[in-house]
C-alpha cells in the first residue's frame, strides 16, 4: 500500500467510511518511519480533528508523561489510531468503520516494522487482533500481530476518568 507518506496522503482524502463526513481533518499518525515502538489508540478526538495530529489533547499530555517515565519522547515512537477520522460526539468506532480503516493500520505497521506494538485501550486491541480479542485478556498475555509482540494497556483518556488505572 506504500510508504508512510504515501499512506498519509491517501488517508487525508479517504472517503471509505461514514466517518469522513464529519471530520475536519483526518489524522494519519506520525513518527519516525523506523520507530522501534508503534502506539495505537482508538480514534482522533476534537483537538486531533482540528489540527490533524494524534494525541494533542488532554489524553496526549497523559501519554507524554508516560513516555517520559519510560525514558522516551514523541520522537522515538510512531503514534496512530485504529480509525483515522473522528467519530461524531467521540463515540466508539463501529465495527464496519474499524474494518474499513484497518488496511491503513496494517500498511503502517508493515511500513514501520516496529519491534513492538502498544495497544492503548480495548478498541486498539480489537483493531489489531480482531473482534474476539479484549483488553483484559491481552493485558495478561503477550499476543502477537504478524509476529510483532503487542503490549496491551489502558487508553490514556481512561486514566483521566479513573485515576486508579
Ligand atoms: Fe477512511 Fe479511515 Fe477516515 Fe473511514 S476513518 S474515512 S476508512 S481514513
Amino acid at each position: 500500500m506504500g510508504d508512510i507518506e504515501d499512506l498519509a496522503a491517501r488517508i487525508r482524502v479517504c472517503t471509505l467510511c461514514r466517518l469522513h463526513e464529519g471530520r475536519t481533518r483526518a489524522v494519519p499518525g506520525e513518527g519516525p518511519r523506523d520507530a522501534k515502538l508503534f502506539l495505537v489508540g482508538e480514534a482522533p478526538g476534537r483537538h486531533e480533528d482540528e489540527v490533524g495530529r494524534p494525541f494533542v489533547g488532554a489524553a496526549g499530555k497523559v501519554l507524554d508523561a508516560a513516555l517520559v517515565t519510560a525514558g522516551l519522547t514523541r520522537g522515538d515512537v510512531f503514534i496512530t489510531n485504529v480509525v483515522k477520522c473522528r467519530p461524531p460526539e467521540n463515540r466508539r468506532p463501529r465495527a464496519d468503520e474499524i474494518a474499513a480503516c484497518r488496511p491503513y493500520l496494517v500498511a503502517q505497521v508493515h511500513a514501520v516494522r516496529p519491534g513492538a506494538l502498544v495497544a492503548l485501550g480495548d478498541t486498539a486491541v480489537t483493531g489489531l487482533l480482531g473482534p474476539a480479542a479484549d483488553l483484559s485478556t491481552a493485558r495478561g498475555s503477550l499476543p502477537r500481530f504478524e509476529g510483532i509482540p503487542v503490549v496491551a494497556t489502558y487508553h490514556p483518556a481512561a486514566t483521566l476518568y479513573n485515576r486508579g488505572l
